[in-house]
């Protein structure tokens, strides 16, 4: 379908795609940051880019919130063309950017009041909006207080509660949860279900398998600027088989990479990923491979402090398609 534009925008109502990206190339100073990138989502979905840090998640999104000029390429935002016609595309989504965008002087309703009139919205029915956006993010109770009195997590609600403001059909919300604490990003995943339950079409950024996973429809990832696998996740963890993914904890002396070279000729090893303190084993047989991976360790002189058996997932996904770890 990529490449059909004058199709996609007769037919998109009908076959529920709202926003379709074709061949997106960015290149910063002649270096690739997004490489020939194509997905679609469609009406209702939740739709996650999962990927590393510099994978090219924000200049996707810095590109289809018109942030940004794609080098190539074309993306329809509900039939819309991204480059042709910015500003219908523009009222139709709300964009959270990973930059918190706030004035930490003022309170949070006078945040959403001062972005709400950058939205064109005057008189009650800016009141009655933030007013409904305030209890969406949960901070009608601190609406008064200075911003910079809040937490990272509150601040964060408040910049989507500004995404929010003019509601949009389709969000972009990238890596929304980096650098709060659990408490809040529990509030913020919660929130994302909330607003897709009420109709809303999401953009999902994330470097966090476990977010991805417990959101999303559909996930693409995407790895030094190419996406490289996109499916439901029952469709990529597919693609991973059968595998087990083991991972195995050494201690703070202990040196990951000389165990993950050490182990790669135990039967059964397929890959040995090294990272901070532990190894990432995959296999066919979790249960078989242990006990001579247990013994390899020992005669190494590395000690194994703990180890975690995972059924496949986006993590194991990951490892199998570029042989890192998703937080490497
Ligand atoms: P992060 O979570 O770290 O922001 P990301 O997946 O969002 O990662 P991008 O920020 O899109 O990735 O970066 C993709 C690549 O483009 C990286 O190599 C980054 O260094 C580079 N890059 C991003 N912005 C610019 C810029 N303004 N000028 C030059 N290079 C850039």
């Amino acid at each position: 379908m990529c490449g059909e534009f004058i199709f996609i925008v007769f037919l998109w109502r009908k076959m529920g795609i709202v926003l379709e990206v074709c061949n997106l190339v960015k290149k910063y100073n002649g270096n690739v940051a997004v490489d020939k990138i194509s997905f679609d989502i469609e009406d209702g979905e939740i739709f996650s880019l999962l990927g590393p840090n510099g994978a090219g998640k924000t200049t996707t999104i810095s590109i289809l919130s018109t942030l940004l000029t794609p080098t190539e390429g074309s993306a329809t935002i509900f039939g819309y063309s991204l480059t042709k016609q910015p500003m219908e595309v523009k009222k139709l989504i709300g964009v959270v950017p990973q930059e918190i965008a706030l004035y930490d002087d003022l309170s949070a309703l006078e945040n959403l009041n001062f972005w709400g009139e950058m939205y064109g919205l005057t008189g009650k029915a800016l009141k009655t909006r933030v007013s409904e956006v305030l209890e969406q993010i949960g901070l009608t109770d601190r609406a008064k207080d200075r911003v910079k009195t809040y937490s990272g997590g509150m601040k964060r609600r408040v910049n989507i509660g500004v995404g929010l403001l003019h509601k949009p059909r389709l969000l972009f919300m990238d890596e929304p949860t980096v650098g709060i604490d659990p408490q809040s990003r529990r509030a913020i995943l919660d929130s994302v279900k909330a607003l897709n339950t009420a109709g809303m079409t999401i953009l999902y950024t994330t470097h966090y398998m476990e977010e991805a996973q417990e959101l999303s429809d559909r996930v693409g990832i995407i790895d030094h600027g190419k996406l490289i696998a996109l499916g439901t996740q029952a469709e990529l963890t597919a693609q991973v088989g059968e595998m087990d993914t083991l991972i195995l904890h050494v201690g703070e002396n202990e040196d990951p990479e000389h165990l993950a070279q050490g182990l790669r000729t135990v039967q059964g090893v397929f890959q040995a990923n090294p990272s901070d303190h532990e190894v990432a084993l995959v296999t066919p047989s979790a249960e078989e491979v242990l006990a001579p991976v247990v013994s390899r360790a020992n005669e190494l002189g590395i000690k194994i402090h703990s180890v975690d058996i995972r059924e496949p997932n986006l993590e194991a996904v990951f490892l199998h398609l570029t042989g890192r770890a998703l937080r490497d």
